[in-house]
């Protein structure tokens, strides 16, 4: 370690990891600082059950808003596999279990699989019309993201084309998604499956004014232009390995286990205090980039943390080691096929408004809506081939309308019951229930692991276990002073956010990485 630096990065997050390696190439030198004892923040692989070699992504999983420039620009080696079923969705028609299969390399499967649910064509033709709204929107913003921010005036005058980017910019910009959801499907399996992701990770409904709603359903469809969510082949682990080997190569120093103390931001050098092997340091540098949440900054300015009601986190993340897969009730389809893909269960539009009702007022939903994914049916590699053989898979189960403020008093009593009821939604549509496919550990306890909101705060330091550190923003500058910036300012001299936190962050992008990147380098 030197006693100065140009840049310190407060977190070694995916993101820290990228703002290092542009910067470390441009020829700066940049220390990370982490607390953890090990790179890569949420964007991770752990062996989470010890007596087995399998290498679970323990946060987040797929990827999507990670922008092809980023992998290029920082020469990543990276395969991001597509997954052959895009989601199933089972559910029970005139007494048979049956499923709605959508597949991502077959449009003639999902349209026979709409229809049998449906009766009809119609619903997979107004699902097409409703989907070609958010393609147009990625058209129109995602090259910006890696841009400094427009008006949103401006942006709306971009859209001011055609009537089809004018119903985009209307429906997903300006009125609450839940609208162009009723106005163009009918059907409530349909309609949930829809608003599935505006709800991941964030505490909102379809009408929300706050259009919380909308900004969360952007991040999800328009990454790459394309918006598919795909499996990092070796698992998060992947994606941070090949970024923290970059950001070394580029010269970057990196200290773990760090009990970071006091910050200097208003000084003439950006002092930082930590301790790290019981030892106190300080270091200087010209500037300071924090990769962790505004909430975890305010501690160390000395402010208050300010945080909008939108920014509550609400998940629940249950990573599953299996020694098979269980069978379905469904029988029309193998469960290779719709474990694949999004797997959603107690997802109707209806139903999740009940869940959000009953969780705002302060209850665990009755039916707790979920999706659960199998990587290991796409990607193998994080598996030892022992367990290949064996025919062992992950499991991941995220969950909706559970909000942090459900955990805040009793987060061991509460994941418990929660992980009960998330597991009973999935067993509904199983011939036998997961617990039975679970692998077991040598002290006999099964491979599963829960946690809350509360848990991912006290690991991560992310808001009220919000997976974005915070609400996610719209792609365009909302006031006036946002204009022309990177979105990564805090309103200390030469401190900057380079995480989830500044505008444009949330999800595995790099892109406030390399916004807060761009701030030293290309400075307004
Ligand atoms: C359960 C879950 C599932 C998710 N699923 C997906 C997904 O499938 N796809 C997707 O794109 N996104 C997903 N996300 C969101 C995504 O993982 C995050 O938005 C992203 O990884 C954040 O990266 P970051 O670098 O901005 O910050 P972080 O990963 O939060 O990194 C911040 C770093 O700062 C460190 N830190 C915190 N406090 C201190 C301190 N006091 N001192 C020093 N260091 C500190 C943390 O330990 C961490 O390493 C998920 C998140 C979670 C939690």
């Amino acid at each position: 370690m030197k006693p100065k630096y140009d840049v310190i990065i407060l977190g070694a997050g995916h993101n820290g990891l990228v703002a290092a390696t542009y910067l470390g190439r441009a020829g700066l030198s940049v220390l990370l600082l982490e607390k953890n004892d090990y790179i890569g923040g949420a964007t991770t692989s752990q062996k989470v059950f010890p007596d087995y070699d399998a290498r679970l992504s323990r946060y987040s999983y797929l990827v999507s808003l990670l922008p092809e420039k980023i992998i290029r620009d920082l020469g990543l080696n990276l395969e991001l596999r597509r997954r052959a079923t895009a989601s199933f969705t089972p559910y029970v028609k005139d007494g048979r279990h049956d499923g709605l299969l959508l597949s991502n390399v077959d449009e003639e499967k999902n349209r026979r699989s709409i229809a049998d649910l449906t009766g009809s064509d119609t619903e997979h033709e107004q699902m097409k019309k409703f989907y070609r709204l958010s393609r147009v929107f990625a058209e129109h913003v995602w090259d910006s993201m890696l841009e400094p921010l427009v008006a949103k005036e401006e942006f709306r005058r971009q859209f001011d084309v055609d009537d089809v980017s004018r119903e985009a910019w209307r429906s997903l910009a300006e009125e609450p998604l839940g609208r162009a959801i009723e106005r163009y499907l009918k059907d409530d399996l349909v309609r949930g499956l829809v608003l599935t992701d505006a709800k991941i990770g964030v505490f909102t409904h379809p009408h929300d004014p706050s259009l919380l709603q909308n900004r969360c359903f952007l991040y999800h469809l328009i990454g790459n232009k394309t918006g598919e969510w795909k499996v990092p082949v070796g698992g998060m682990g992947a994606v941070a390995r090949e970024l923290e080997q970059a950001a070394r190569k580029s010269g970057a120093d990196f200290l773990t286990n760090v009990d970071l103390r006091a910050l200097d931001l208003n000084g003439k050098t950006r002092e930082v205090e930590f301790g790290v092997d019981g030892k106190r340091q300080t270091v200087d540098a010209r500037f300071l980039l924090v990769n962790f949440g505004r909430n975890v900054l305010a501690k160390f300015s000395g402010k208050p943390y300010q945080p909008n009601a939108t920014d509550e986190g609400s998940v629940f993340k249950i990573n599953m080691l299996l020694h098979r897969l269980p069978k379905l009730k469904a029988k029309r389809y193998p469960a290779t096929e719709a474990f694949c893909g999004t797997f959603h269960s107690d997802e109707g539009y209806e139903q999740m408004n009940a869940s959000y009702d009953q969780a705002s007022e302060g209850r665990l939903p009755v039916k707790t809506p979920c999706e659960m994914y199998c990587h290991t049916l796409t990607d193998d590699s994080i598996l030892a081939p022992d367990l290949r053989e064996q025919g062992f898979h992950t499991m991941t189960l995220f969950g909706l309308d559970v909000p942090w403020s459900l955990f805040a008093r009793d987060n061991e009593n509460m994941r418990r019951e929660a992980e009960k009821r998330f597991l009973a939604s999935i067993n509904q549509w199983l011939e036998e229930p997961i617990e039975d496919c679970l692998a077991v550990a040598s002290d006999g306890r099964r491979c599963i692991e829960s946690k809350s909101p509360v848990d991912i705060e006290d690991a991560l330091g992310m808001y009220h276990g919000n997976i974005f550190q915070n609400a996610p923003t719209f792609p365009f500058a909302e006031r006036k002073d946002q204009v022309g910036t990177w979105g990564v300012e805090t309103g200390y001299e030469n401190v900057f956010l380079c995480g989830s936190s500044a505008l444009r962050g949330g999800a595995v992008s790099g892109i406030p990485g390399h916004n807060a990147a761009m701030k030293i380098l290309r400075p307004d």
